[in-house]
């Protein structure tokens, strides 16, 4: 696949040149050229120049075209996607459906409107006016997306900035750069205005930190590792700054626990996707008197993620971004065995492929506990009782999700209340949304500031009142 950056439509044609390589096997999976400063000063000056102006109706229609074309090409999406990240081609498959409920969820929120009415005749001070407000689109918008999950990040910064009319500058993740142009590719066809998208892929130092920076830009959307989160937050400068950061994110299984649901929930969560979610199941915190039963089934279960060729669609679990991930998250296991630890299932490593691991005894202060592992690593640590648990699981800087495994209705409002994250999942993964719903963690995980399809086109607009007497 021969693929071109987009300034606005006009693919650049440089002699610069990105090969993204099968993390699998190493095979050239596409080329793209890329960009240098010039390119984005282009793509700056284009995006304010602007354009047509976009109706509600017109951004429905292209969101929703676009929707279509994804499904009639979803293969190709779901090939792409796997053979640049190395991701299983189910979890390929998968991440297509939900780029597809993105836009479409998009699609129908951008025909609505949120405007708030506030009579002002309410109080002994009031008097006859009505207060309204309305949203009005940010100029321009930096989006920022990791690898993990190379169209979905993508997409779900995408979709709601152009449902409300914002237009963007995309810079994807270098590692899996084909499937975000792809989307622009498709979003161009679906009629979507070559002003309202440049995507753009070139040195760190000539694209990010310039787009960061730059005083033009209204609102940095951005998505992936703290360290890189956090020199945007100290670099942006006066503007929105929206951060999803990492997770650590726990599944706690309490004594009353369904144990067939823990255990799939377990697998599920510490899994899919080669572990790299930022939801991904972290840490398994299991009280200490089912911690035995709980193994039992939980080493056969991890037996059926199978790990092997990304493109076979018998294999559950393909590789991680690439081989010094993988060898990094060995040095974490081993790290954690030289603490204690006990590694009980998998762990063999061959490149970047690295088996589904499964870790017991883990230290309270290992490094997979402390720090976020992106891979498909399953450490158990046990509790003694419900607070035990609320203090083990609030104990990271992390705060993103989290999963509580249990029957008893007094308990999951306790963990609802006590967790100090984003999200907590009553018997569910940590990882379980729509798309449409509030997402977002706090503490090193974010600044609490939600994305979801709906949330993010709030992040893309100001809200403006005005007031009419009544
Ligand atoms: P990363 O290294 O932080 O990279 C993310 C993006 O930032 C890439 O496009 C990267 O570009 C760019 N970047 C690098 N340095 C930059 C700088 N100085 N200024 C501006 N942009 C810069 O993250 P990753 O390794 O791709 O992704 C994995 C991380 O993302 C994990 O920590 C995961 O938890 C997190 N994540 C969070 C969420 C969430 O919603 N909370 C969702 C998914 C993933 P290059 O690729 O060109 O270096």
């Amino acid at each position: 696949m021969i693929k071109t950056c987009y300034v606005a439509g006009n693919p650049v044609k440089t002699d610069a040149v990105r090969e993204v390589r099968s993390p699998y096997d190493n095979r050239l999976v596409g080329t793209l050229t890329l960009c240098d400063h010039t390119h984005l000063e282009m793509a700056i000056e284009a995006a304010l120049k602007g354009g047509k102006k976009l109706s509600r109706y017109d951004r429905f229609s292209i969101l929703d075209k676009t929707r279509q074309l994804l499904m009639e090409r979803k293969d190709l999406f779901a090939q792409t996607i796997s053979a640049e990240s190395g991701l299983a081609i189910r979890e390929a498959v998968y991440e297509t459906g939900r780029a597809h409920d993105v836009l479409l969820f998009a699609a129908m929120e951008s025909l609505k409107d949120d405007g708030q009415i506030f009579s002002c005749d309410i109080s002994p001070n009031g008097k006859a006016r009505k207060i309204f407000t309305l949203r009005e689109p940010v100029g321009l918008a930096a989006c920022i997306t990791p690898f993990n999950h190379p169209l979905n990040q993508v997409i779900h910064k995408l979709a709601p900035a152009l449902a409300v009319g914002v237009p963007v500058i995309l810079k994807p993740s270098e590692k899996t750069p084909l499937s975000a142009v792809l989307l622009t590719e498709l979003l161009y066809e679906a009629g979507l205005p070559h002003y309202m998208l440049s995507t753009l892929l070139g040195p760190t130092g000539e694209i990010a930190e310039p787009l960061v920076k730059d005083p033009r830009i209204d609102i940095v959307s951005f998505t992936g590792s703290v360290a890189v989160g956090k020199k945007i937050a100290a670099t942006a400068g006066y503007k929105k700054v929206i951060l999803e950061l990492g997770g650590n994110d726990p599944l706690i299984i309490l004594e009353d626990a369904d144990m067939d649901k823990a255990v799939l929930l377990a697998a599920e969560g510490s899994f899919r996707n080669s572990g790299q979610r930022c939801t991904a199941v972290k840490r398994i915190l299991v009280h200490e008197k089912i911690k035995d039963a709980f193994l039992e089934k939980f080493l056969v279960k991890a037996k059926e993620y199978n790990c092997g060729d990304p493109a076979d669609p018998d294999t559950r679990v393909g590789t991680v971004i690439d081989e010094g991930a993988a060898i990094h998250l060995e040095d974490v296991v081993k790290k954690a065995v030289a603490q204690g630890a006990k590694v009980l299932s998998g762990g063999k490593r061959t490149g970047a492929l690295i088996e589904p691991t499964v870790i017991d005894n883990v230290p309270r202060d290992a490094e997979m506990v402390m720090k976020e592992s992106f891979g498909p690593l399953a450490p158990i640590l046990t509790f003694k009782d419900i607070d035990d648990a609320i203090a083990l699981s609030n104990s990271t800087s992390f705060g993103l999700s989290s999963g509580v495994v249990t029957n008893n209705m007094e308990h999951a409002i306790r963990f609802v209340k006590e967790l100090k994250v984003g999200t907590v999942n009553i018997n569910e993964v940590p990882g379980y949304r729509i798309e449409s719903s509030p997402f977002g963690g706090i503490k090193d995980s974010g600044l609490g500031i939600k994305e979801g399809v709906i949330e993010a086109m709030k992040g893309f607009t100001y809200v403006k009142t005005f007031s009419l007497p009544w």
